[in-house]
């Protein structure tokens, strides 16, 4: 099974290195690829869009014709998970400035967002999210806290239809699943624990 990490820009190495972790301590053999280019993109089952700047990264996408293949890869039953510049780029809609600096949506997970909501004073913190994963097939399910490092992160203003909220922090959403699209306001890759790349994995086909 092949997975990738859009490597345009971004914390791609942390999730490179996170996935083969995480593939480890499942006993699974995943090749997990940094991709640059759309022809790696073939034979791939999941993708992470990282967290970085979303207008750089989604521009890149259509720069590279990754767009296309991201597309492809969900319709084809793949599993695409986006990280805060990369939950962004997966949205239906964005606030102002992300209208205004130009971030090319991707549009597949049905939310709004609002970029850099938290301003300035609270640009980056730490706290614990919680999680409630839902079983799918071998996966059993998973009810906890997990460690929530958020950067200059968006907020998830609005849930649409068919849009479960899997992880809040307060009761506000920070993580949610639309079929086999997760979309993640945090940096799951920034701690120690593997358990959302291990779900990722588990999603895969
Ligand atoms: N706020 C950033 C952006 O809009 C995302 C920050 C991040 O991914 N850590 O691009």
């Amino acid at each position: 099974m092949k997975v990738g990490v859009v490597g345009l820009q971004g914390d791609v190495e942390e999730h490179v290195q996170q996935l083969r972790r995480a593939a480890e301590e499942l006993g699974i053999t995943v090749k997990v690829v940094w991709i640059r280019e759309r022809d790696e993109m073939k034979d791939m089952w999941g993708v992470v869009i990282p967290g970085g700047e979303s207008t750089t990264i989604s521009r890149l996408i259509d720069k590279f014709g990754l767009r296309e293949e991201i597309i492809r890869i969900r319709e084809e039953g793949g599993v695409i998970m986006g990280t805060c510049a990369g939950t962004i780029i997966l949205a239906v809609e964005g606030d102002e400035s992300v209208v205004e600096k130009g971030v090319s949506l991707l549009k597949m997970v049905n939310i709004k967002v609002d970029r850099n909501a938290f301003g300035r004073q609270r640009e980056s913190f730490e706290a614990p999210v919680h999680l409630d994963l839902p079983p799918t097939g071998a996966f059993k399910g998973w009810r906890g806290e997990f460690p929530g490092v958020f950067i200059r992160a968006p907020r998830i203003t609005d849930v649409g239809e068919g849009v479960d909220v899997v992880g809040d922090l307060n009761g506000e959403p920070v993580m949610v699943k639309q079929g086999n699209v997760l979309a993640l306001t945090f940096h799951p890759e920034l701690t120690d624990d593997t358990l959302i790349h291990k779900y990722f994995l588990t999603l895969l086909p």
